[in-house]
């Protein structure tokens, strides 16, 4: 049985309290790991070891700061095999997605920040020779860093990286779902030197860990990604504390489909954006609106390549859809099957348990679903799924399509397909969304304000977003 530790203050200790969780594999239902269950003696033990690193690190030149996160990013370049397969184990995801997305985007993550680290430079505004103003930007201090499950280490990094970039050390919970990456990188963060208490990783649950986190008087910022119910949370704890909050919550996105567009290329991509990962991205379009005269060839094309997808065990080579990643989020999933039936939806492919025989077959997988009839108003189409699971609708014009698509609570990102460039600007402008990708999805420039509106997020991360939001601004007037 696999071991997590937590790592506090340079050491890989387990929670001070002797506490266990277990962890199965969502590809076989067994259990194969135990995580510490920390609480908040745990927390407080890594507050105390980030304040004290705190002054060297942040006293280090940015250039020194920057060669510690290269060597990071390269340690997990170099086990990037492992790293990839303990991601696969321990999400369900195949084995390919996690060894060609999350890891390299992992290591990107690191090489990205620690270039912004040497490029980020501040503002000066002259007053005409009566004064100059310029902003002197510091770190903040110790801050925290919450993240979830889908994305295991390429959304922990998305954090990490700009708060050590910055000059902060960090207190990170991992989600204890998915615990196994977030601990090979502290035994690389160990391996690359870094020196202790800059970071620390605190496992266990939301709750014991995240919450004292979240409560705590010496931690003065929290950057977070989860469900939009646990971002309102932190945001009822942290609020009154006065610490700066960036949150990045959940999201129901709209897929949009032009008569004009490239059927091709939105068809392929259609087939990614809905299913990508078990459709367990913040950033997948479950709600696919295709015009109503491409509507039948679109629908039956979609279908066809949705069948063909290969459900499988994650770590067999051409695999495309691997297990949802607890029992928990399995069962919700079905749960919203059902209701899309009940809601009086027609089930068009999918739609239950995948049965996976051999070593999977106690595994949670769920064929991927498509789902048309229903309206756009109704639970199935308004609630985060979170799962294989996207719904068709045939609409006439683009005043009603953009309705429909601006209805929902969320507001995280959105696709447009069309060729009448006028259309794309003037939909992309109206689309209550942080993002919007015309004809693609999920191309990322790492510089882009990345973060959504509504109860999809407040604050953006990315590019230089995320070093402002990890310092504090001070204006220097000078008068001349
Ligand atoms: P979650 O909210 O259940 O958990 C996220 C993290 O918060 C975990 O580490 C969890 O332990 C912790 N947590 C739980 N309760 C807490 C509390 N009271 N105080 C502090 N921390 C607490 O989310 P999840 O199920 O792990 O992830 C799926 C959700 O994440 C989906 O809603 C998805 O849309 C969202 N997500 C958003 C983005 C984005 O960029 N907007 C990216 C990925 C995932």
């Amino acid at each position: 049985m696999e071991k997590v530790l937590n790592y506090i203050g340079g050491e890989l200790v387990p929670a001070a309290g002797g506490q266990w969780l277990d962890k199965p594999e969502p590809a076989t239902g067994q259990l194969y790991a135990h995580v510490p269950d920390s609480r908040e003696v745990d927390v407080q033990s890594a507050v105390e070891a980030a304040g004290r690193a705190f002054p060297a690190w942040a006293a280090l030149p940015a250039i020194e700061r920057s060669r510690f996160l290269r060597r990071i990013a390269g340690l997990i370049h170099e086990r990037l095999d492992a790293f990839a397969r303990a991601e696969s184990i321990d999400t369900g995801k195949p084995l390919a997605v996690a060894r060609t997305v999350d890891i390299p985007r992992s290591v990107l993550n690191f090489e990205f920040f620690a270039d912004a680290a040497t490029q980020f430079s501040s503002e000066a505004h002259p007053m005409d020779g009566v004064a100059l103003n310029y902003t002197l930007r510091s770190p903040l201090g110790v801050v925290g860093c919450i993240s979830p499950w889908n994305l295991p280490l390429y959304l922990l990094t998305w954090k990490i990286a700009p708060a050590l970039a910055a000059g902060n050390c960090v207190v990170a919970k991992p989600s204890e779902v998915t615990p196994m990456t977030a601990y090979l990188l502290s035994q690389v963060c160990r391996d690359a030197g870094l020196p202790p208490g800059v970071l620390n990783l605190v496992h266990g649950l939301g709750p014991h860990v995240g919450g004292p986190l979240t409560r705590h008087p010496d931690v003065s910022a929290i950057s977070f990604t989860g469900s939009t119910r646990t971002g309102a949370e932190i945001a009822r704890v942290a609020a009154p504390a006065f610490k700066k909050l960036s949150l990045e919550m959940g999201g129901k996105n709209p897929n949009v489909i032009f008569a004009d567009c490239d059927f091709d290329e939105a068809l392929a991509t259609t087939l990614r954006s809905s299913f990508a990962n078990q459709g367990q991205i913040c950033l997948c379009g479950p709600r696919i609106f295709v015009q109503r005269s491409l509507y039948p060839r679109f629908k039956e094309a979609l279908v066809a390549r949705t069948r063909a997808l290969k459900v499988g065990d994650p770590l067999v080579e051409g695999t495309d859809q691997g297990a949802l990643v607890s029992r928990e989020h399995f069962e919700k999933v079905m749960g919203y099957i059902a209701l899309a039936k009940q809601e009086g939806g027609n089930i068009l492919t999918g739609g239950q348990r995948a049965s996976v025989p051999g070593r999977c077959a106690n595994g949670w997988f769920i064929e991927p679903t498509l789902v048309e009839g229903l309206a756009p108003t109704c639970r199935t189409n308004q609630e985060e799924i979170f799962g294989p699971v996207a719904t068709l609708m045939p609409f006439d014009d683009e005043e009603e399509v953009l309705s429909w698509a601006n209805s929902t609570r969320y507001g995280l990102a959105g696709s447009v397909w069309t060729k009448d460039l006028t259309r794309a600007h003037r939909f992309a402008s109206r689309l209550h969304s942080g993002i919007v990708w015309v004809n693609t999805w999920m191309l990322r420039d790492l510089r882009t304000p990345f973060g959504g509106v509504k109860e999809s997020g407040v604050g953006r991360e990315g590019g230089w977003d995320a070093l402002r939001f990890f310092t504090e601004p001070k204006n220097v007037c000078i008068k001349l």
